[in-house]
C-alpha cells in the first residue's frame, strides 16, 4: 500500500521525504499550517509538497499535517523510494474519466441539466399538483 500511494501521488511533489498522494480533498489545512512546504494546485484541485522541510520548526509543522490531514494522504516515507525509477501516475483530472467528471460538473454548476431540458420544471410542478389532488 505505501508503495500504490508514491505511486498516486501528485506529479508536482518536489523528490523527498514528504509527498501528498490523489486522495487530497483540498481542505486547505496543510496549506494554512505549512504555507512554505505546501502549494495548491489549481487545475487539479489538490496539495502537494513544493518544498521539503528544512528547519526543524518546518519539520514539526509538516508532522502537524501529517497527523491532521482529514484523508491521510501525506506522507512521510517519501526517502525510502526511488523517485526516478517509479514515476508518478496521470493526475486522476488528466484521465478521461477525470475530463468527464469534470464536464458533468461544469454542467450542473451552469444549470444545463434543465436548460437542455426545458421542460422539466413544468413536468416536475405537474407532478407535484397531481399529487396533491389525488392526496
Ligand atoms: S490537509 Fe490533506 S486533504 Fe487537506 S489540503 Fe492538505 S493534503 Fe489535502
Amino acid at each position: 500500500m505505501p508503495r500504490d500511494d508514491f505511486q498516486h501521488r501528485a506529479p508536482e511533489n518536489v523528490p523527498g521525504k514528504y509527498y501528498v498522494s490523489d486522495q487530497c480533498m483540498d481542505c486547505d489545512l496543510c496549506r494554512e499550517t505549512a504555507p512554505t512546504v505546501f502549494a495548491r494546485h489549481a487545475p487539479g484541485g489538490y496539495s502537494y509538497v513544493r518544498k521539503q522541510p528544512e528547519t526543524a520548526k518546518e519539520e514539526s509543522l509538516v508532522r502537524e499535517c501529517v497527523e491532521g490531514c482529514c484523508v491521510s494522504t501525506i506522507h512521510g516515507d517519501g526517502d525510502t523510494f526511488d523517485w526516478q525509477a517509479i514515476p508518478a501516475d496521470t493526475p486522476y483530472y488528466l484521465t478521461p474519466e477525470g475530463r468527464a467528471a469534470h464536464e458533468r460538473f461544469l454542467d450542473f454548476k451552469n444549470g444545463s441539466c434543465c436548460k437542455r431540458r426545458p421542460n422539466f420544471l413544468v413536468r416536475f410542478f405537474q407532478r407535484i399538483f397531481r399529487n396533491d389532488r389525488n392526496a
